[in-house]
């Protein structure tokens, strides 16, 4: 491509809200075969809400979601705010938390009125040795819906499990079908549940998810689809997408998601609307044309 095509193209694309940091993104993205996306904040609104609470045992639920909330309080993740809303609209009040640990991609743990708590995802507590065998159906139907399940756990004993919803953004089922008219594969990469990742990719038209992976996780496979001769797009919003928008031979960046991914990515995305995606891609091939 002439500097003056790039000119044009970068010009373009800002007026359609698609800024170019740099023409090497312009022009990578015409052979782009593969389009990865992270799913929540990308795929989804990204605001998720509390929509159920399971109570095990004797657990009264104010209490534990007193207890749950008060160590989420700790923590930046979506899934948190969830938490910490759902808790203030009740009216509790959150105690304090002693020995936080987070773990990214895998949940929280922390002392809390004297009690041992662990929260998150069914495979981190199965890691830790809870028993889950009594909320394996409740379990197994939130994720047939598409939400995620937040496990608690208060001194090693499974105490109650919230279901966590977060729709897909009204546009990406559309957009996924945009991306696929133009001859692009889509991937859905999350460190969400499988088979929350599984429903939610089925909503939305995609064929291949990866879920359940760690930050490093989305590195990897975003290293395999390009090992197997791909072009690859990555598309993300958040801190943990940073590696893997800087992995991929082109990392769109959501505007309205984080810093660090933006500073990731070769181009970044004014509108959170992925039809923005297709539109980059379009606008690549039209302006680097066919002979490089
Ligand atoms: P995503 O790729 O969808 O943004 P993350 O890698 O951030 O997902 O988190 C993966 C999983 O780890 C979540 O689906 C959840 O089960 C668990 N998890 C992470 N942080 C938290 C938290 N603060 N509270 C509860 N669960 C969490
Ligand atoms: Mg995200």
């Amino acid at each position: 491509a002439t500097p003056t095509s790039i000119m044009v193209g970068t010009g373009k694309g800002a007026e359609m809200g698609v800024l170019f940091r740099g023409g090497d993104a312009l022009q990578s993205l015409r052979d782009v075969q593969v389009v990865a996306l992270d799913k929540t904040g990308t795929l989804t609104q990204g605001q998720p809400q509390l929509t159920g609470i399971t109570v095990l045992a004797d657990h009264d639920e104010a209490e534990v979601l007193t207890l749950a909330a008060a160590l989420e309080s700790r923590s930046e993740h979506p899934l948190a705010q969830a938490v910490v809303r759902a808790a203030r609209q009740r009216g509790l009040d959150l105690p304090d938390v002693e020995h936080f640990e987070s773990l990214t991609g895998l949940g929280l743990q922390g002392r809390v009125g004297g009690h041992e708590l662990l929260m998150g995802s069914p495979r981190f507590l199965a890691e830790a040795g809870i028993d889950l065998e009594d909320v394996q159906d409740a379990v197994a139907s939130l994720t047939a819906q598409g939400s995620t399940p937040v496990l608690i756990a208060v001194d090693q004993q499974p105490a109650a499990l919230l279901g966590i919803s977060d729709p897909p953004k009204p546009s990406s089922a559309a957009a996924m079908a945009h991306l696929k008219s133009l001859g692009l594969k889509v991937v859905m990469i999350t460190g969400d549940d499988e088979r929350t990742a599984q429903a939610v990719a089925r909503q939305l038209g995609i064929d291949e998810v990866v879920a359940q992976v760690l930050p490093e996780g989305k590195v990897a496979a975003v290293q395999r689809l390009r090992a197997c001769g791909n072009k690859v797009a990555f598309v993300g919003d958040g801190i943990n997408d940073a590696p893997a928008l800087a992995a991929a031979d082109v990392g769109l960046a959501i505007g309205s998601g984080t810093d660090v991914a933006m500073e990731s990515a070769g181009v970044v995305l004014m509108s959170d609307d992925l039809h923005q995606v297709a539109h980059a891609i379009a606008l690549s091939r039209a302006t680097i044309g066919n002979i490089k």
